[in-house]
């Protein structure tokens, strides 16, 4: 008789590993401005084992109302975007350099980048989550994800669509989805498109012919 299968799998581990972390963030009053104007902290979602990580700016109103980064609209086009590489959103593993939402003066709406020393004190837990997941591959989306995980404030028109390294890992830069939402124009898509098909590529997976084309 086959004896069962029985799958200790990685990721429990990886996710027992997180737990701490998570439960350190969610305290977190490093930066007291934020820890008073904050919903909730947004640790991360997704697959603690997945060959793939995304890494955001920080959370907006909707990850901060919702605890899950990447919600809003630009989240549902990196949903969208991750999709069309043939992942579901949990194969992947999404996070941001900030977990708290920078604050905002009262009564004004939209979203802020992080400060260099909001970046600097958080930074550590992105770390430890990179360290813990080990991703085959990680994607930066837009230049605040390049400073926190280079340390360098480049041009992305320069940056995006080759590889760079963090610690080892194959880094590819691309632009924030939310900037493809307020450039719609498909050489813009295409281009965010290209930078998936090279991760593809890197991580060795099928590609149709459909979506070698997309946005062409
Ligand atoms: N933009 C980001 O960079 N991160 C989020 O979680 C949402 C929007």
């Amino acid at each position: 008789m086959r004896e069962p299968r029985v799958s200790v799998s990685e990721s429990s581990g990886k996710t027992a590993l997180l737990e701490p972390i998570r439960a350190r963030v969610a305290v977190c009053v490093k930066c007291p401005h934020l820890a008073r104007t904050r919903t909730q902290t947004v640790f991360g979602v997704g697959n603690p084992d997945a060959e793939l990580m995304f890494i955001g700016e920080a959370p907006g109103a909707d990850e901060d109302r919702r605890g899950e980064p990447f919600v809003g609209k630009a989240g549902q086009l990196l949903t969208k975007i991750i999709a069309a590489m043939g992942f579901r959103r949990d194969d992947v593993y999404i996070a941001n350099v900030l977990k708290c939402r920078p604050d905002m003066p009262p009564n004004s709406s939209g979203n802020r980048p992080p400060t260099p020393v909001e970046m600097q004190t958080c930074l550590p837990y992105l770390a430890e989550q990179i360290d813990i997941i080990q991703p085959k591959v990680l994607i930066a989306l837009g230049a605040t994800a390049v400073e926190g995980l280079l340390g360098t404030r480049g041009v992305m028109r320069e940056l995006r669509g080759k590889w760079h390294s963090h610690q080892d890992t194959p880094l590819m830069i691309t632009y924030h989805p939310s900037y493809l939402l307020r450039n719609q124009a498909p050489s813009e898509k295409r281009k965010v498109w290209e930078d998936m098909l090279q991760v593809l590529e890197r991580l060795d997976r099928p590609i149709t012919e459909k979506q070698r084309n997309y946005f062409v």
